[in-house]
């Protein structure tokens, strides 16, 4: 049983559904309401513990109600929550989500993810210590970011960096991470590069291993070599939200089996995650990626 760490987000998803946006100053009669469990970070955590991995999550909570029910889910997932930290005073993350027709308008407010220290990192050194791969991601603040990538570095243990949402980071900082794990548009952005250019030469001049997704056209990756491509596995798509944190997960939770195996075995979860709603709806189990592959 692979043992995994994540460091990240932990967020509520409020999703109010109505027949239009309201105009400013406007109240509306909204359809539904619904509240989702998200965040990156505890959603990577969620997928790579229903895969079968022994997974510790690193990250924050605020001192509202939403705090308890994100850590009793992670807990009912089988996550190991002694290192979220309830920080006093603050929001649990929230994302306002108001969807109509067929578009969304989002707020996200960071709240309790922003005061996730490279303190609470160092809490979990340990655990770091003897994991088989750690993930993170950034929607917590970048100084966090970079003390995982370099606890994880120093300790020799395999670090993926989703970098998700991208912003532009230091060469010195990509090249402590053993893969990057961005789309193209994300490549580009942590590059600096122009979003025209072409995600092979990306790639190549990366400074570091990347795995590279590409929707239902599957995934890339490349260490020293030239890049090489796995294809997507043929679904019926239903929703591709939560497909990128699926992806992560399995990568890590199978990368002690070799990166081609990994990308190929990230591909097949990521795939049966689109096949049903929201993020954490279709991750798969462990049974369910078995049979894919059989
Ligand atoms: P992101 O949402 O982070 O940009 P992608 O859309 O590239 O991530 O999806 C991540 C991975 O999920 C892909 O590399 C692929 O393996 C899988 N995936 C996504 N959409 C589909 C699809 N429609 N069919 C099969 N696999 C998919």
């Amino acid at each position: 049983m692979p043992r995994i760490v994540v460091v990240g987000s932990i967020n509520m998803d409020l999703v109010t559904v109505a027949q239009r946006f309201p105009a400013p100053g406007e109240t509306l009669l909204g359809e539904r309401f619904l509240s989702v469990h998200g965040g990156k970070g505890g959603n990577q955590a969620v997928a790579a513990a229903r895969l079968g991995a022994e997974v510790h999550m690193v990250g924050a909570v605020g001192d509202d109600a939403f705090a308890t029910s994100m850590c009793e889910e992670l807990k009912h997932e089988g996550v190991d929550i002694s290192h979220v930290a309830r920080i006093e005073n603050c929001s649990s993350g929230t994302a306002s989500i108001t969807v109509a027709g067929g578009e969304n308008e989002i707020v996200v407010v960071p709240g309790a993810n922003a005061h996730l220290q490279p303190s609470h990192v160092a809490k979990a050194q340990h655990l770091i210590a003897s994991a088989d791969a750690v993930l993170v991601q950034m929607e917590i603040p970048l100084e966090t970011v970079e003390a995982t990538l370099r606890t994880a570095h120093a300790l020799r243990v395999p670090v993926i960096l989703n970098p998700a949402p991208a912003q532009r980071l230091p060469t010195e900082c990509l090249q402590l991470a053993r893969y990057i794990t961005p789309n193209q548009h994300e490549l580009a952005i942590l590059l600096g590069a122009d979003a025209d250019e072409d995600f092979l030469s990306l790639m190549r001049r990366a400074p570091c291993p990347v795995v590279l997704t590409r929707g239902a056209e599957g995934a890339w990756f490349r260490e020293e070599s030239e890049p090489q491509h796995q294809a997507g596995f043929a679904v019926d798509a239903v929703d591709s939200t939560g497909a990128g944190d699926t992806f992560n997960a399995a990568l890590a939770v199978f990368l002690h089996e070799g990166l081609a195996v990994a990308v190929r075995k990230a591909c097949a979860a990521a795939a049966l995650s689109v096949t049903r709603l929201g993020a954490r709806g279709g991750m798969p189990h462990r049974t369910q990626l078995e049979t894919l592959l059989a």
